[in-house]
């Protein structure tokens, strides 16, 4: 899709994104109405990334890699249904491929008929803003990445790398796994409501809440929950303002997230569940083990460990 850039009064801001076009676009989602003005294999329209992104094989033997959504598009009695376009026809390999696209393809909100519309995604609403656009170009790594408090504090190796891709988004919670086009039911296995993210799993949730204020409570401290994980180990290591268990401290979040993401797993894939209160035992019984790896407790009891944190 091309905006005309019309005269030169108070439109420099399109002049900017027509020229940063490749890094704006990728904010940017389709709703199709006609789907005239909106490129079937390259633009986002149907589902989180292009299709050309979601299905490379496909991309790969499409005949027309520009064609527009309309091309492949049939509307008839306000039905819509999908007419593909291969160089040569589909191997036996590449069918399961297939029916997922034309599965995908199916639960589009692809109209038929009117305006084809421009979506921005980087703010809640939908509607641009330029903050928004302004704040999703600036480079997420570097400046404000807490990485020391990742990678220094003395957790086991695997548990600092998971805690690290969780950071950055990319632990394969449902969400994710939708984005990549994996059909699962958007569903969370700690409190069995709908929606799964990386936030809601590890900050929110019913059972995440539970084990974060039972750990607020055991020190004393009064606690908001920043909406994200990054934020919540940004603001983490300034927390804490008794030295002697500073280094206990430290390990909370990668302990916390952790044993909550063992348990997720251990419910979603072995149908084995704990309930709050042994998630709690789990969690407390990490925390001693890992601070006394870590030389900053000697504690071989639970109660012990409790009270010389509180
Ligand atoms: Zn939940």
């Amino acid at each position: 899709m091309a905006l005309e850039v019309s005269g030169p009064h108070g439109v420099s801001l399109w002049k900017t994104i027509r020229k940063e076009w490749g890094s704006f676009v990728k904010y940017v989602n389709f709703e199709v109405g006609d789907g005239s003005k909106v490129k079937f294999w390259l633009d986002t329209w149907c589902g989180s990334s292009s299709l050309k992104e979601g299905y490379p094989d496909l991309f790969r033997i499409a005949r027309d890699k520009e064609a527009l959504v309309v091309d492949h598009m049939c509307f008839e009695n306000g039905v819509v249904s999908w007419v593909l376009n291969f160089t040569r026809s589909a191997q036996d390999w590449e069918l399961d491929s297939i029916a997922a696209f034309l599965k995908l393809l199916y639960s589009s909100s692809a109209k038929g008929q009117g305006e084809d519309r421009l979506c921005w995604q980087g703010s809640a609403s939908g509607a641009f803003q330029v903050k928004a656009y302004y704040k999703a170009l600036l480079p997420t790594a570097g400046l404000v990445v807490p990485w020391k408090s990742i990678w220094k504090t003395r957790t086991p190796p695997r548990v600092a790398f998971f805690v690290w891709a969780a950071a950055l988004g990319r632990i394969l919670t449902i969400d994710n796994l939708r984005k990549r086009h994996v059909i699962v039911i958007d569903w969370c296995y700690m409190c069995k409501g709908c929606g799964e993210s990386i936030a809601h799993l590890l900050l929110h949730c019913l059972a995440a809440r539970e084990v974060w204020s039972f750990i607020f409570s055991m020190f004393n401290i009064l606690w908001v929950m920043p909406s994200g994980v990054m934020d919540l180990l940004y603001c983490w290591g300034h927390s804490c303002c008794n030295v002697r268990v500073q280094k206990i401290w430290d390990l909370i979040p990668s302990c916390v997230f952790w044993c909550l993401w063992r348990e997720r797993n251990s419910r979603s894939f072995e149908g084995k569940e704990n309930n709050l209160m042994e998630i709690k035992l789990i969690f407390i019984r990490t925390l001693m083990e890992w601070s006394k790896a870590a030389g900053a407790t000697h504690c071989t009891t639970i109660l012990d460990f409790i009270s010389f944190i509180a």
